[in-house]
């Protein structure tokens, strides 16, 4: 198998496996039990807390642990916006978010909250100054992802806070860093957020496993009640397992940043490359700031089919996260490009462990079948 989708999910790696065994098997006593067993577990969910928060570049106790980036980004736009209820019912966001955020966002709209969408040039570019005029005395929350899922794209989250600031609206900012998380380099302080997502399976840690970093002495409300864990603002007895495999990866990750990422830029760099010498046809829809996301499409052939095609050679690719039934994702929809290039739209995600012999692969696979079929126009 080909494994070109690592924006929707990754091989866990070797180190964050064996984390998990160890923490499975052997210490996989309750961090809350009182006898020896669990202050043991305790003291490792300690240690894999401040490893985690290294890596996001923040403090401990800046960073409760969540099931995914979906709990996370809902409990930062549900706890924003009920932090700052007295203060306004507007919420800003764009349109090309995750679903994960976009849906909580919709929940909201039909609870009366007036939501403002920032729209992308055809690149996936978010103007700031869209966000500056947007901002009113009444917004609660502007929520911006720093790297687009689809198209790769860095978003202005650092610009947003200084609109923000400038502005003296009382809004708190959130952003969905989930496909930013290790790729690109930021911190949260730097970016000036309040509130920041990340999820584990898309840095080879297992799915089951995120967090939420909500900024120190900001005092917001859980998204659900029940035991003290996570200083009372996540109940449930922590995933231990998932905790240490993700610090493991994080770990590794950080040990090889730099190779990691000049590694994944090259392959994607070499993949664009091919893509456009074999299929003059196709358009380069997006080539990602972040160095694992790029965009591509082959007009006239629809992207579903050519998703299944590539699968019966063993070959994964997306044709974005939302895109069935005939319809282009919210996000290539958002770009405003030609229906055509917009329905044979193919997301291509790589990993350090992806190879140009790989990107050969796809892009002969993709000459195989655009030559055979006849362009649907
Ligand atoms: N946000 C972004 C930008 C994503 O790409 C994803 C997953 O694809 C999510 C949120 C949701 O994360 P999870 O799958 O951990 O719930």
């Amino acid at each position: 198998m080909i494994y070109l989708d690592n924006a929707a999910t990754t091989r866990v790696c070797p180190e964050a496996a064996l984390a998990a065994m160890a923490v499975m098997t052997e210490g996989f006593g309750n961090p809350s039990s009182r006898y020896a067993h669990g202050a043991a577990a305790a003291e490792r969910l300690q240690a894999d807390r401040a490893t985690v928060a290294a890596a996001v570049g923040c403090l401990p106790e800046e960073l409760f642990f969540t099931s995914c980036g979906t709990e996370g980004d809902n409990w930062a736009i549900r706890a924003a916006v009920e932090y700052g209820k007295r203060k306004g019912r507007h919420i800003i966001t764009t349109a090309i978010e995750h679903s994960a955020v976009l849906e909580p966002v919709r929940a909201l709209a039909n609870q009366g909250y007036e939501v403002t969408y920032l729209r992308p040039d055809r690149w996936g570019r978010i103007d700031p100054q869209d966000l500056a005029a947007a901002l009113r005395p009444d917004t609660v929350l502007v929520s911006m992802m720093l790297v687009n899922n689809e198209l790769g794209t860095i978003l202005p989250v650092k610009e947003a806070a200084e609109a923000i600031r400038a502005s003296g609206s009382p809004a708190l900012l959130h952003t969905d860093t989930v496909q930013a998380f290790l790729k690109v380099p930021f911190t949260p302080k730097d970016l000036g957020v309040d509130l920041l997502t990340i999820s584990g399976h898309k840095v080879r840690a297992p799915k089951g496993i995120g967090a939420l970093y909500i900024r120190k002495g900001l005092k917001l409300k859980p998204l659900m009640l029940g035991g003290g864990q996570e200083s009372g603002m996540r109940p449930g007895t922590e995933p231990t397992a998932q905790i240490a495999a993700l610090a493991a990866a994080c770990q590794a990750w950080l040990d090889h940043r730099e190779e990691y990422t000049k590694r994944i830029e090259d392959t994607k760099n070499y993949f664009l490359d091919s893509f456009s010498a074999a299929l003059p046809q196709g358009v380069v829809v997006s080539h990602g700031d972040a160095p694992h996301i790029c965009a591509v499409s082959l007009p006239g052939y629809p992207s579903e089919m050519l998703v299944r095609e590539l699968s019966d050679r063993g070959i994964c690719v997306s044709s974005g996260s939302a895109c069935h039934r005939g319809k282009p994702s919210h996000v290539f929809a958002a770009t405003g490009r030609p229906k055509a290039e917009l329905l044979g739209a193919l997301r291509v995600s790589f990993s350090p462990e992806n190879t140009t012999e790989e990107c050969d692969a796809l892009v002969q696979a993709l000459v195989e079948i655009t030559s055979a079929r006849v362009a649907a126009r």
